[in-house]
């Protein structure tokens, strides 16, 4: 049957994705600006599909934000605060054991654990956390600290990022989340977080991490001030580094909420159309990393229902006690999703639920 492409630039582009070819900055711009969203999707569905079938993934993890103190005031932020400013809290490593005892019980297999940078927490604090979970729980993969935070934690200590990563490693850190990465565009980091890390430094310290065997996701944060060219600028460096490391496990491109940032009265936020477009052109253009995350707890159960057919084979994971996404006005309710609830989303967008662990090996349950 003919499939109809009502873009004509969209037609060699085709051809390229159909013969495994790598698309180009210029095709991205295609991609991203074609009124011809379904053919989109189409070619990213069926990438997905090469790929992984009908399976999609997820993980049962959950969330630790051991503070929200910040010493950084990144105008995208709903989370941090201020040191010493109301609404800050720092929860010590055997409080964070405890709080989460009820959901290893319940088979939560991943820790998530990323904060603020606390001016006064000490690097110890750190590899005690790291090292009391292992302890308590040694089945329990932990994957923490965004670059960002690696970095921080480099300059209190006073070691080089290599040696920090190796001392958090020896502490029991598996892996790194993607997050932090934002928008690599100088013009838009120096509007958004100018007061964060460069993205020659954020590309540099997930370099490291990847030499040292330490994998990580990568990020990238949509729909606030930044244009098509930063998009595609910024996964096109990814991919740059995924070809030089092949130290990602996923790409997880992230809605931007507004509500308690600078923006939340000056900004529109992405449209479900623009988040399905931002994972299928993901999709298209990361021809080096398997797997692309729908987040649902930041673009909603249902696009991420949908967007299981626009190139993604990941909705992420049960994500218990998230409150980044939820202080700046995510609806979803990561208090009410249960493995079982994530089955049932991704069977009825038709496909097969994969339980998985951080690193995508497959966890079989007893019945
Ligand atoms: S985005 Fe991260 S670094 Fe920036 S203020 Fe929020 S917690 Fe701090």
């Amino acid at each position: 049957m003919m499939e109809l492409i009502a873009d004509p630039k969209l037609e060699p582009i085709a051809h390229k994705v159909s013969r495994g070819e790598r698309l180009t900055f210029d095709d991205g711009m295609v991609l991203f600006q074609t009124h011809d969203l379904l053919t989109v999707g189409r070619l990213a569905n069926n990438v997905r599909e090469q790929r992984h079938g009908n399976r999609t993934h997820f993980t049962v993890n959950r969330y630790v934000n051991h503070t929200n103190v910040c010493v950084v005031s990144c105008k995208l932020c709903a989370f941090a605060v201020r040191p010493k400013a109301e609404g800050g809290w720092t929860y010590s490593p055997d409080e964070i054991v405890e709080q989460v005892a009820p959901s290893i019980a319940h088979g939560v297999k991943e820790l998530h654990i990323v904060g603020g940078l606390h001016p006064w927490l000490k690097f110890d604090y750190y590899t005690e956390l790291f090292s009391k979970l292992k302890a308590a729980y040694p089945d329990v993969h932990l994957k923490a600290l965004t670059m960002v935070e690696l970095d921080f934690l480099a300059k209190i200590s006073k070691q080089s990022v290599r040696e920090t990563i190796i001392a958090l490693r020896a502490a029991g850190l598996d892996s790194c989340p993607g997050g932090g990465a934002e928008i690599f565009a100088a013009e838009i980091r120096d509007e958004i977080c100018d007061h964060k890390m460069s993205a020659e430094e954020w590309i540099d310290i997930a370099r490291t991490c990847h030499q040292l065997g330490i994998h990580t996701n990568c990020t990238m944060l949509y729909g606030h001030i930044e244009r098509p060219d930063h998009r595609v600028d910024h996964i096109l460096r990814l991919r740059d580094l995924q070809d030089e490391t092949h130290g990602f496990n996923c790409f997880v491109p992230l809605h931007f909420h507004r509500d308690n940032t600078v923006y939340e009265t000056t900004l529109n936020e992405a449209t479900s159309l623009d988040d399905l477009r931002t994972i299928a052109v993901s999709r298209l253009l990361f021809d080096n990393i398997d797997h692309i995350k729908a987040y649902w707890i930041g673009i909603g159960e249902k696009i991420a229902q949908v967007a299981q057919s626009f190139g993604a084979d990941d909705l992420g994971g049960t994500i218990v006690d998230e409150r980044i996404f939820r202080m700046a006005g995510a609806q979803t309710d990561a208090a009410a999703m249960s493995r079982e609830r994530l089955e049932k989303l991704i069977r009825d967008a038709k496909r097969v639920p994969v339980e998985t662990d951080s690193l995508y090996n497959v966890v079989e349950r007893a019945a």
